[in-house]
């Protein structure tokens, strides 16, 4: 039987809880596969790095942490970010660490309105919006090249650099291409910012419209960062698949979360493309310590990342009935989280899915 090398990492806050709920759900999935000949079985490895072990060890992981996750074949991650530790720190010192280290320059975002979700837009119907954005991961505003001289004095002088290399740019582009055009509208728009940011932005734009030349069959456009925020709000089904640079993509895929409904919901993939380095899922929300440890959290954004995870495993049948089993659950109101107005606790929507993955497994359906 196959089996899959999964590292998890809880991290810090409700990550602590989202993600051993996620791994039931793999669990439950591989579960219902064993009479099959397709069967699959998962082998996890849990690294308890983030805030606990900053306090214990002065760093989010061990120097050679990279090390112990490349043989895997994915990781599912849950959240970094501690109240008593400053944000750069639990961000530098573990995710972003994780993705420049293991070369994950794709950041994939799936957005859609879930069955049974009340989203904020009024005049917007679910099939209305179903986005995918495509994040720069490695590069770009959150390259991390810069630093402070004369902290403290008047004259002190702080840069963040925003490195945008043709090498990077084009691969993101390129890996936009093809997620549009392997999607039914084959519709890419393209976020710029080329009017104010008049080096790397242009250079953005030309390297787009140099690749479009490979993809014929991709109808794509152009959009500033401002006035896409506008358009997802007025005109969401005019958009699709959307690519932009790491800052720009950060805040439209925030604003993508709240107009489908909760940041509970929304999940990620940070993709190695050439898969020489295992790429990582995570729910797109952060640590909420003001939820932690009471059975708040929703854990939808961990399942859809499951699913995500499933399907670059190549288990599209499996991802498949997690999906379904997903939206069962959301559809029922009593089986909703605080967040999404319903009283339902993580482990409750954790066990709900579950049982609705068995309920779909090949061998309850022959049975029945
Ligand atoms: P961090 O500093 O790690 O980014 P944060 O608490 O500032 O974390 P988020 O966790 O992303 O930011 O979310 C903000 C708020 O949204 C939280 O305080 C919490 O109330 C709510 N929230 C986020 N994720 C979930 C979830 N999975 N289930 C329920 N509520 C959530």
């Amino acid at each position: 039987m196959k089996t899959y090398r999964i590292a998890t990492i809880p991290g810090d806050g409700i990550g602590k809880e989202v993600i051993p709920a996620g791994r039931q759900v793999l669990e439950s999935v591989a579960a219902s596969e064993t009479e099959s000949k397709t069967a699959f079985r998962f082998e996890f490895e849990d690294f308890g790095w983030g805030g606990d072990y900053y306090r214990q060890h002065g760093v989010m992981m061990p120097e050679d942490g990279l090390n112990a996750l490349r043989d895997k074949d994915a990781i599912l991650f849950g959240s970094a970010g501690d109240p008593h530790i400053p944000d750069h720190i639990t961000l530098w010192g573990l995710r972003l660490k994780i993705c420049q280290g293991l070369d994950q320059y794709a950041n994939v975002r799936p957005t859609r309105i879930l069955p049974g979700i009340d989203a904020p837009l009024k005049r917007c119907r679910p099939e209305d919006l179903n986005w995918v954005i495509v994040r720069e991961n490695t590069e770009g505003e959150y390259s991390g090249v810069g630093g402070r001289v004369h902290q403290g004095h008047p004259l002190e002088v702080a840069t963040d650099l925003s490195i945008m290399t043709r090498a990077g740019v084009e691969r993101i582009q390129r890996y936009a291409f093809r997620l549009a055009q392997s999607r039914p509208r084959k519709l890419l728009t393209v976020i710029t910012k080329s009017n104010a940011q008049r080096h790397a932005m242009v250079m953005w734009d030309e390297i787009a419209a140099q690749v479009a030349k490979d993809f014929p069959d991709v109808t794509w456009d152009k959009e500033l960062v401002d006035a896409a925020t506008a358009r997802m709000v007025n005109s969401p089904a005019s958009l699709d698949t959307i690519v932009a640079s790491n800052l720009h993509a950060d805040i439209l895929s925030d604003l993508a979360a709240a107009l489908a409904g909760s940041l509970g919901i929304a999940p990620t993939g940070n993709i190695n493309p050439e898969r020489i380095y295992p790429s990582m899922f995570e729910p797109i929300h952060g640590s909420a310590f003001d939820i932690m440890g009471k059975g708040l959290a929703n854990p939808v954004g961990t399942f859809w990342s499951v699913v995500m995870l499933l399907e670059h495993l190549g288990e599209f049948d499996a991802a498949q009935r997690v999906m379904s089993a997903i939206e069962f659950v959301t559809a029922n109101p009593t089986l909703h989280t605080r967040d999404l107005g319903g009283t339902a606790t993580t482990a409750q929507v954790t066990e709900a899915v579950c049982k609705q993955i068995a309920a779909t497994s090949k061998a309850s359906l022959t049975t029945a």
